[in-house]
């Protein structure tokens, strides 16, 4: 297949970036990198430094001119990221797109903003922003969370008042209700991306909205697992992400909007390593590295879906249509042949992202993969 694009990849920094970058440069023509590193990137001299960093880790080869893997850099929406600096990222073709992270909600979003009403509301600094990203055509990408009822709402019999906190499984609902229209009605000619799609509720409103300036990334491990899977005998830590993974019924939702093959949904992997050390314990961050088999996993979602046939459009043409990239003209290869991710991963030094321990776990850990990447 040509060699696809991943639309949604935490690299990390430090050792970790250099553990997971190969993988991510072997798989992918390009990606897009996301900008919860410590300290988050909000300047143009951070994506500068990041995108060397990642060039180092990856060590691309340059065929004809062209690196045969490409870091679409991001920039992460604070209440204070100052839209000339944004500009700056923009004008030098480094920057697509910014993430909004809901503060408080997911890896590293202690920086997020702290009232949604921010980006639809005239004045503010995430404003400003927001209307720099559409003279650009550029990207808002939309980790789709709240963590409050902003109005008396009903999700499916569930009742909130406002203020109050929302269930984890309920934050993707809510935002979808309340908070996307919101910004779509202040910035209609403004292009967003919604963030590993993870619900039934948001896979019909991409059914009715999706287009030109609305698409969304969706994961393999949404479309592979549901909460059963999740909590069977126990909670299971490497199989824990935010946005949480819903019921069958959620599950059955994303696999048919797949299916259906719209041109405004692509692959966006979200692999998000951490130390073991931040996964066994008390309060276990979210995400799991996908690295190792990032493509591999979308080959067995998309089989056991019956529409692999779809799958070059989701992962290789879409997302970078969106993004006014094309499509990469390299190639990767796969068989299907079953294979066991026997391993675990180490990391030198994790200094900066670690408890102090330096083992990654892998998704599947001790489990096979049906699909195979050669050379
Ligand atoms: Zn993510």
């Amino acid at each position: 297949m040509p060699k696809p694009a991943d639309m949604h990849q935490h690299l990390r920094r430090g050792a970790l970036l250099h553990l997971v970058a190969p993988m991510v440069a072997r798989r992918f023509s390009k990606a897009i990198v996301m900008p919860n590193t410590v300290p988050p990137i909000t300047t143009y001299e951070m994506v500068r430094q990041y995108l060397l960093e990642i060039k180092l880790a990856t060590n691309s080869e340059y065929r004809s001119g062209k690196p045969d893997f490409w870091p679409l850099m991001t920039m992460y929406l604070t209440d204070t990221l100052e839209p000339h600096e944004l500009r700056a990222g923009l004008d030098q073709k480094l920057v697509f797109g910014v993430k909004y992270y809901p503060r408080g909600l997911t890896t590293n979003s202690d920086s997020g903003i702290a009232d949604p009403a921010s980006l639809w509301s005239k004045g503010t600094k995430p404003y400003a922003v927001l209307r720099e990203l559409a003279d650009y055509n550029a990207v808002l990408l939309l980790h789709a969370a709240d963590g409050f009822a902003t109005d008396l709402w009903n999700n499916e019999g569930r009742f909130y008042g406002p203020g109050e906190e929302l269930d984890p499984w309920d934050q993707e609902p809510h935002f979808i209700c309340n908070t996307l229209p919101r910004i779509r009605e202040a910035h209609p000619d403004l292009k967003i991306s919604v963030e590993h799609l993870s619900t039934a509720i948001g896979a019909d409103w991409l059914r009715t909205h999706g287009g030109d300036t609305l698409g969304c990334s969706l994961t393999a491990q949404h479309l592979l697992l549901d909460r059963r899977d999740v909590f069977r005998q126990g909670f299971r830590p490497h199989r824990f992400w935010w946005p949480i993974i819903q019921s069958s019924e959620h599950k059955e939702e994303l696999c048919k909007l797949v299916a259906e093959g719209h041109p405004f949904v692509w692959l966006g992997s979200d692999s998000a390593p951490h130390p073991v050390g931040k996964k066994e314990t008390d309060c276990c961050s979210g995400g799991v590295l996908m690295a190792h088999a990032g493509i591999e996993l979308f080959l067995e979602a998309f089989e056991d879906i019956g529409c692999l046939h779809k799958l070059e459009d989701f992962a290789c043409v879409n997302g970078p249509r969106f993004y006014d990239l094309k499509p990469s003209d390299l190639y990767i290869t796969l068989v299907r042949e079953e294979w066991s991710v026997a391993e675990a991963f180490y990391a030198e030094d994790m200094s900066e992202e670690s408890g102090g321990l330096d083992k990654v776990v892998p998704f599947r850990l001790g489990e096979s993969i049906r699909w195979k990447l050669v050379d």
